[in-house]
């Protein structure tokens, strides 16, 4: 008996575990200090009342023999299927019910994606990147090659001609940097797909943040994509589901692979491997894309957006390059006097009481740069701007 050796290849993730540590030994000796997280990358605002009324209701239908629901649709609920499709037509995106498939959150999907292709393909992945699409990769035993994200191309890399793989991940609005690829950029990465017969994996899990209209919210926005990339969502971010868990994956019917249609490969793999999202969570988040549900995730979203200036407008004034916190709740900076990220964690903890996530917990272009959330209360992001403006002087 053999265990999948490949897990032997993984790095021990100590980024999370390393930080409460950190503000647990900070805690100890410093009694009474309040300290402020700025590095969740959670939300922390509750489900919007029309969410809730839903899923009550939804309830209340499980409770009656005539209404009561076993084994859903293969696919997710047409209802909410459906309800996405009319979501997509206001981007200007027109999508078929069977192109959508609802999933437990994005996560899942972004792992298990990978069933359905060879294992002999090159995969790319940006670095810094959200470091979910390392681990799968590495776990299954597939090569893997970096693109450079860095401050020349704001952290939105480009492939170039010697560029050469199969499999693309791309995460816009980005998670750790809130970097948000234009039209332009993402048409680059569109046509090397094309010409090179690759697959781009979109990930476009804080799709709600973006606020300029010019830039992108769906992949398929840009001409071509249909023929080459899927598309990974989630309610998650959009309208607080990190515990409630619902999700989409959409595979247009253009897309095939060696005349196979990735869409059915991925419906046989799915209604294998996988048994549905509860009833009463899909009527959640049927309920997110009703005009009234909409407005009232906006709200919660807006709420996040104006955290995030709150900060930047410190970073601003202190003159630290950052990006991000615009169309997105995270602010990437580059850490002050060129310090390591560790060490500006570090640095920001004693100085300050506030925790963020160091950038070099997401790869190796991410040292030396912070990753700080707005996901959080406003009053504790205006504390933490007075404190922010203080180091400012002392760094
Ligand atoms: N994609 C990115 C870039 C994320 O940051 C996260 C969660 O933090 C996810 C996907 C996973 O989201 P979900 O809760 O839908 O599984």
């Amino acid at each position: 008996m053999k265990v999948n050796s490949n897990y032997f290849n993984l790095n021990e993730s100590y980024l999370f575990s390393t930080i409460t540590a950190k503000i647990n030994e900070f805690s100890k000796y410093n009694p009474g200090k309040d300290i402020i997280r700025l590095g969740i990358g959670d939300v922390t605002l509750p489900l919007v009342p029309i969410v809730i009324d839903a899923m009550q209701k939804a309830v209340l239908e499980m409770g009656e023999a005539g209404t009561f629901k076993g084994y859903g649709e293969e696919q997710g609920y047409l209802f909410l299927r459906s309800a996405i499709t009319r979501y997509y037509e206001n981007k200007n995106v027109k999508l078929k019910e069977d192109e959508i498939f609802i999933s437990d959150g994005a996560k899942s999907d972004l792992g298990n994606i990978l069933d359905i292709f060879s294992i002999d393909n090159t995969v790319l992945i940006p670095d810094p990147v959200y470091p979910v699409y390392v681990d799968t990769n590495i776990m299954a035993g597939r090569k893997i090659i970096y693109i450079d994200g860095d401050i020349n191309n704001d952290f939105l890399p480009i492939p170039n001609k010697e560029t050469k793989a199969d499999i693309i991940y791309l995460c816009s609005p980005n998670n750790p940097t809130g970097a948000v690829y234009n039209a332009d950029q993402l048409k680059t990465w569109v046509n090397y797909a094309l010409e090179n017969d690759a697959v781009i994996l979109f990930d476009s899990a804080y799709e709600a943040f973006i606020q300029d209209e010019e830039l992108p919210s769906s992949i398929y926005q840009i001409d071509g994509a249909k023929d080459c990339a899927i598309e990974f969502c989630s309610f998650s971010k959009t309208a607080g589901f990190t515990g409630t868990r619902c999700g989409y994956t959409i595979i247009p019917h253009e897309l095939k692979k060696e005349n196979a249609s990735l869409n059915k490969l991925w419906l046989r793999r799915q209604t294998t491997k996988f048994n549905g999202v509860p009833y009463i969570v899909q009527r959640g988040g049927e309920a997110v894309l009703s005009e009234q549900g909409l407005l009232q995730a906006k709200n919660n979203i807006n709420y996040y957006l104006e955290n995030a200036k709150t900060i930047t407008g410190v970073l601003e004034k202190l003159d630290i390059w950052f990006t991000g916190g615009k169309n997105a709740p995270y602010i990437w900076l580059k850490c002050p006097d060129n310090m390591k990220s560790w060490d500006f964690f570090d640095y920001l903890l004693n100085e300050t009481g506030i925790a963020g996530t160091p950038g070099a917990g997401f790869g190796k272009n991410g040292e030396s740069y912070f990753r700080l959330s707005a996901f959080g209360k406003k009053e504790n992001m205006i504390e933490a701007a007075a404190r922010l403006e203080n180091i400012g002087a002392k760094a």
